[in-house]
């Protein structure tokens, strides 16, 4: 992590969840705050006239989320555009309209004060359904918030934003910005955005990402100290915003913004050449995709393929379960931007920290790490897996796809699984859609029980895919969202350097490939471990790529498969990770620092 310069005052620095990886310098732009007057209506009469502003406010805000919604770049995810469906959904909801109206005519209260009242109660609801803990909850209360900014600034026909742009390059700080209010500001003079509320996964910082627009999100306390006109420093690669920078702070980010626009450079010249270590093994890099709109990124970073998309998040993002038109888009379009390279799509992994509004019932909310997910779930609700199934064996014939399942635990769920998605096919199949003749299906290796299991697997199972994340959470007992076990979470820790060897080993052995795709790939310390143990396929997010392809290729094989058998003697965490950042430090410290 890059910290500013002692020299910046500490309070003038403010944090939050970069978004892109940029450094702005611009002015700052505050809009004013639209304040939720609250008013008792004198008669029936003003009541009536009220009703009246509040439907003709609703009707406007409807035809403006359909014009942003059409407004957006054809680039973006078919399923990013769901957003603007988000808000029309709340409008159209006859609760909405009923509570409204109600408190109009019969509270006798104004529009703004009623709508308030109304989605307060949405956010109530929302808030205290689930873990309050999930990011993406947070996320939904924020959408909330977000459609009270965007009623109030209809109902009093205040607009937050020149509708000219601005003079200068600009960044704008705001406590919340609407998806609709991003996608109509002009955006030669938009620098960035920075934003109290959100975070790395709200959907203003997934279009922000989309649009290609650096965003700070969730900083907080920010608007009470920021003017416009002042000067401000946004840096979207640390999650940074400095306010009213001195010469020297402008000097340092000036220089940091040219050496990251010469490393960004740099990265997409170098990120091409293939991951061969210096004695001729070679390692596939791929990407992890969350986002379809993450593709090109993951393309132009040198990845080799997809080796890990979460299908599951764009089922996060919205109120109702997306429909097998939706996904098929999305998922023909990350296959055909990655052809003729792989993409391991995996089936849904739904539950422990990752529930969709629509299905919360289905989840309960004890310890759901250990409860209904990803296979387990979609078994017991064949309805659901089946809509992604249709619509992953119609994306089968766009490019070059491998079938990825999470969380097996046992021969069964494989089993179960494979005959679902044979009668899934055969059912495209009699209705004249195409499938591809032969579409490798494999299983995510994250629970200890599929270590012990991997021989016998492998019989059933075209591909391994290492989960790291889980795996270290199932077998330290550790839940990997709770803070008060972080500092046990040791990649390193003996039990999980010998089970991935143990799964890596009967990969060889049975001839089934196996990658990692969990954290360990993209760190240095361990990437090393796994290629020395004999991974030659690891999957990571997209902006790590370009640093472990350039550690594989800088590095013996021979030497990587030394310092996997030393760590793979230590008996603890501490004297692995001793052992390989002295090696590390030796021979990239550069990395080590990266
Ligand atoms: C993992 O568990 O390591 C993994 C890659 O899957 P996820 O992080 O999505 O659970
Ligand atoms: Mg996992």
């Amino acid at each position: 992590m890059i910290l500013p310069p002692p020299f910046v005052p500490a309070d003038s620095v403010f944090r939050g969840v970069g978004v892109g990886s940029a450094v702005v310098l611009g002015q700052a732009y505050v809009p004013v705050t639209l304040k939720t007057e609250r008013r008792r209506l004198a008669d029936i009469r003003a009541a009536e006239a009220e009703a009246e502003r509040f439907l003709a406010a609703k009707a406007k805000l409807e035809a403006d989320f359909r014009e942003a919604r059409d407004r957006l770049p054809t680039e973006v995810d078919p399923l990013d555009r769901e957003i603007f469906d988000v808000y029309l959904s709340v409008l159209r909801e006859p609760g909405l309209l009923k509570g409204v109206l109600d408190l109009i005519l019969d509270g006798r209260i104004n529009a703004e004060a009623a709508v308030s009242d109304i989605l307060f109660r949405y956010r109530e609801a929302v808030t205290s359904r689930l873990d309050p803990r999930a990011d993406y909850l947070k996320d939904r209360a924020d959408d909330l918030d977000q459609l009270l900014e965007a009623f109030t600034a209809a109902l009093t026909g205040r607009e937050r934003f020149p509708r000219g742009g601005f003079s200068e390059l600009t960044v704008i700080i705001v406590r919340n910005l609407t998806p609709v209010e991003l996608t109509a500001l002009p955006r030669h003079s938009l620098g960035g955005i920075v934003a109290e509320s959100g975070s790395a996964t709200s959907h203003t910082a997934l279009l922000a990402q989309a649009l290609e627009i650096p965003a700070v999100m969730g900083v907080s306390g920010i608007v009470s100290r920021a003017a416009s006109g002042r000067r401000v420093i946004l840096d979207s690669a640390e999650g940074h915003v400095i306010l009213g920078p001195d010469r020297d702070a402008v000097g340092f980010y000036r220089v940091r913004a040219a050496s990251l626009a010469a490393r960004h450079r740099e990265i997409v010249r170098m990120a091409h050449i293939p991951a061969q270590t210096l004695d001729g093994a070679e390692v596939e890099v791929c990407g992890n995709l969350q986002l379809v709109d993450e593709i090109p990124a993951i393309m132009s970073y040198g990845g080799d393929g997809v080796g890990l998309y979460r299908t599951e998040m764009s089922y996060l993002s919205r109120r109702t379960l997306p429909g097998e038109e939706d996904l098929f888009g999305s998922y023909r379009r990350v296959l055909e931007a990655a052809r003729p390279r792989p993409v391991t799509i995996r089936t849904l992994d739904l539950g422990a920290d990752k529930i969709p509004q629509g299905l919360g019932s289905a989840f309960s909310t004890e310890n759901q790490a250990l409860g209904l997910r990803a296979i387990r779930f979609c078994l017991k609700h064949p309805d659901v897996f089946r809509v992604q199934l249709r619509a992953i064996l119609r994306a089968s014939v766009f490019g070059n796809m491998r079938v990825m399942i999470p969380m097996v635990s046992g021969m069964e769920e494989v089993e179960a699984a494979k005959a679902m998605i044979d009668e899934t096919a055969r059912e495209l199949r009699a209705e004249g859609k195409e499938v591809a003749g032969r579409i490798p299906v494999g299983i995510m290796v994250e629970v200890p029980a599929a270590v012990c299991l991997a021989a016998e697997l492998s019989a059933k199972c075209d591909f391994f895919s290492i989960g790291t994340n889980d795996l270290i959470q199932y077998s330290l007992a550790l839940d990997r969202t709770n803070p008060e076990v972080t500092d046990l979470y040791q990649p390193l820790h003996p039990s999980i350097l010998r089970m991935i060897k143990t799964v890596l080993d009967v990969g060889r052995k049975t001839g089934t490939p196996v990658s990692v795709c969990g954290g360990m790939a993209a760190d240095p310390l361990s990437s090393a471990l796994l290629v020395g143990m004999g991974a030659r396929m690891l999957s990571l997010p997209y902006f790590d790529i370009p640093r472990i392809k350039r550690l594989i290729r800088m590095s013996f094989l021979s030497d990587l498969k030394r310092l996997a058998l030393e760590a793979l003697s230590a008996s603890t965490s501490a004297e692995a990770d001793r052992t390989v950042r002295s090696w590390l430090l030796k021979k990239h410290p550069d990395l080590l620092a990266a």
